[in-house]
């Protein structure tokens, strides 16, 4: 029986300090023993999707800054990367490095607020990469990826898992397969060129008659946002001059998005773009020596699409945790397991669910994404980048002094600073007592007033009680909810 990767989970609920989504990331790496894969003064590149301008739903800088403050302490040298990209849409943000980085302060990944410097991978144009042979390639041959991770000594794959409106799924095979690649790698991977126009794979899917042509809002965005000035648009319609296209899906996304038909994808297209996604994440994985790559991922703000849609709406499911492995296919088999079992949330784009016959435990990204996400997996296992076998290791923080305090800013309670500033000045006590009404003249409000032991106002408040706290053992134990005694503890 082939081996099953070991896949790290933590979920995202959190009872008390040690259950904190970043001290469960910072546990997991040395789960993984992630730690181990870095030696001291390596270069480790921790990869993320810095999202588009205006997208929401994107990773906290905290959750990155946590993996950050354990590379360092590893003895690594960290630095947190993306590339640009092409011009998906008439007004992307990252298709430049300066422009990137624009974006990417504004969601706050700031060599402040991450602890390191930030790097855009592929340079300031998304040309500085390196051209990597990838004979077992599902349908790529060849990747070409971000100069700054082929010079990484080690990675950690940092990815967020959510949908993605062509490859159904992004989570960790995504962050290296697109986000690893520079911007002519992407085009590569986009298949523009891959089979005869007529074939419609490779290609936009061209429906001219539906183009309003100049009476369209938007025909100058459609021809603006075109990169290769592959587009006209005049009374006749639209002309796409295909020798010139290189499939950004800006025009695409233009006619889409405003609620047109001239342009789209042919169905085919889909699983196509996911098994290129894991040749070219192969790539990356091939710049680096063995065992020097730990990928993790949180997947929370479950959006049905991609960072790289300048919007969120709202997420598919609950927010599940976060997760470590050292095989990228058995992490996203996982996570969209796990996906799969959550329940559907309800609104946005989870409206497409309505009507169906679908039941938890089914595909949920066939439903929103109408393709199904496994492609890249398979596709992965194809290749040999890994496999879609896993044992799902949960992680529960043990809940003791010591662990509560082992990621907080400081070890030491922070009272103690207090403690020791007020020995000089007591602040407290220059201003006692505070000027109030004698306690005799209280105002009387009568929803507060005792009823058998209980206010109607205690009654409305939420009460902890020990059903709460997962874990045995765990603080005091309360009586059940509601009862006012659980207070006076
Ligand atoms: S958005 Fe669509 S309909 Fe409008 S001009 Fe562009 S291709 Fe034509
Ligand atoms: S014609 Fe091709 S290159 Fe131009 S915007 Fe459309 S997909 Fe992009």
């Amino acid at each position: 029986m082939a081996k099953k990767e070991k896949v790290w989970f933590s979920d995202a609920n959190a009872t008390c300090w040690t259950e904190a989504l970043p001290c469960k990331a910072k546990d997991l790496f040395y789960e993984a023993k992630f730690d181990e894969i870095i030696e001291k003064d390596d270069e480790v590149a921790i990869k993320i999707h810095v999202g588009e301008w205006n997208r929401t739903r994107v990773l906290r800088p905290e959750l990155v800054a946590a993996i950050v403050e354990e590379v360092k302490a590893a003895g690594g040298r960290p630095f947190v990367c993306d590339t640009t990209t092409v011009p998906y849409h008439a007004y992307n943000s990252r298709v430049t490095g300066s422009l990137e980085l624009e974006s990417a302060y504004r969601h706050g990944f700031t060599p402040d607020a991450l602890g390191c410097p930030l790097v855009i991978a592929d340079g300031f144009s998304g040309d500085d990469d390196v051209r990597v042979e990838v004979p077992e390639g599902v349908i790529l041959k060849e990747a070409y990826v971000a100069a700054a991770l082929v010079h990484a000594d080690a990675m950690i794959n940092l990815a967020h898992a959510k949908g993605h409106p062509i490859t159904s799924y992004g989570g960790g095979i995504k962050c290296i397969g697109i986000g690893g690649q520079s911007k002519r790698g992407k085009f590569h991977e986009h298949l523009a060129h891959w089979g005869e126009p007529q074939d419609a794979i490779g290609w936009p899917l061209s429906n001219p008659d539906e183009c309003h042509g100049v009476k369209c809002d938007f025909h100058q965005q459609c021809m603006d946002g075109c990169h290769r000035n592959a587009i006209t648009i005049n009374e006749k319609g639209f002309h796409r001059d295909t020798a010139a296209c290189r499939l950004c899906y800006s025009c695409q996304v233009t006619c889409i998005f405003t609620g047109h038909l001239s342009q789209g994808f042919t169905p085919d297209y889909f699983p196509y773009a996911q098994m290129a996604m894991s040749d070219a994440a192969l790539g990356v994985l091939k710049t680096f020596e063995g065992g020097k790559v730990g990928h993790m991922a949180y997947a929370i703000d479950i959006d049905p699409n991609c960072d790289c849609i300048p919007w969120a709406t709202l997420p598919l499911c609950p927010d599940l945790g976060v997760y470590a492995s050292y095989d990228v296919v058995a992490m996203d088999s996982c996570i969209l397991d796990d996906i799969d079992n959550a329940p559907v949330a309800p609104g946005g784009a989870n409206d497409a669910f309505e009507g169906s016959d679908y039941k938890v435990g089914e595909d949920k990204f066939k439903i929103t994404q109408s393709t199904p996400p496994r492609y890249q997996l398979t596709a992965g296992v194809a290749n040999g980048m890994g496999t879609m076998d896993y044992e799902k290791v949960v992680w529960e923080p043990p809940i003791t002094r010591v662990h509560s305090a082992k990621w907080q800013i400081r070890r030491d309670p922070a009272a103690l600073i207090l403690r020791r500033m007020w020995t000089k000045r007591d602040y407290l006590k220059e201003a006692e007592p505070f000027a109030k009404i004698p306690f005799a003249d209280k105002p009387v409000i009568p929803d507060w007033l005792p009823q058998d032991g209980k206010t109607k106002a205690l009654e409305g408040m939420p009460v902890v009680t020990a059903s709460m706290h997962k874990s045995k053992g765990v603080g005091r134990e309360l009586s059940a909810p509601g009862h006012p005694k659980d207070f006076a503890k």
